[in-house]
């Protein structure tokens, strides 16, 4: 799952916009984040499944980034810190938000993953309903979770946020259609988890520029 996650993002930003865009990117994504840094220090790990030219999915041992027990407290860490930073009433809702956008992430990929999400630690009961092995099913499900979010977000003012934040979620989709369609060659776990990183930090560059953006248009 990919733009589904953001598709969440621009939900919440819908019923909450004095939460930054940026910061609800990076909620949604929050456990990729913590996944692919994991990657790289060799703590999670990332397989190519022999037969990856004809499924062009990867498989994972992720215990710590997702799963149920590790969302749980990722989903109440980000709440609590989210809640410490904001003002006034804002601070039970952006608890709420922020927590309810990175717990997504968690019931998001259950659908799509193959059984490999662990409730607690590596070893226990693990979840998933692996839409992934129909891709035409799994791409759908992205399309229409991001094409429902962008038509929400659309009825939002700012007309910039609305060109530059629908630009993003088609280009989003266009790289995960072209990946996992024609993808013949898995790449090598670095080169996932860098190019990975690189995008989620990138989209959440964007979410913080559009709201600025947003922001001095409105003024
Ligand atoms: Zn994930």
């Amino acid at each position: 799952m990919l733009v589904g996650h953001y598709g969440v993002a621009l939900l919440v930003k819908r019923l909450e916009p004095r939460l930054n865009l940026g910061l609800l990117f990076g909620a949604a994504m929050l456990q990729d984040l913590v996944l692919w840094g994991l990657v790289l220090y060799g703590v999670e790990n990332v397989h190519s499944p022999a037969d990856y030219s004809h499924g062009r999915f990867l498989t994972f041992d992720f215990p710590y980034s997702h799963g149920l027990l590790a969302s749980l407290l990722w989903a109440l860490m980000a709440g609590s810190g989210g809640a410490w930073f904001a003002l006034g009433n804002l601070r039970a809702r952006t608890f709420l938000l922020l927590a309810a956008a990175v717990f997504s992430h968690f019931l998001l990929d259950v659908l799509v993953h193959v059984p490999e999400i662990p409730l607690f630690g590596q070893q226990s009961r693990k979840l998933g309903f692996g839409l992934w092995k129909h891709l035409p099913l799994a791409i759908s499900l992205e399309l229409v979770l991001a094409t429902c979010a962008s038509i929400i977000y659309l009825r939002s003012p700012e007309p910039t946020a609305k060109r530059v934040v629908i630009g993003m979620m088609m280009t989003l989709l266009a790289v995960l259609t072209a990946s996992q369609l024609w993808a013949s060659q898995p790449p090598s776990s670095t080169q996932v988890a860098v190019s990975s990183l690189f995008l989620i930090l990138t989209t959440c560059g964007i979410g913080v520029w559009v709201d600025r953006h947003s922001n001095g248009e409105k003024t």
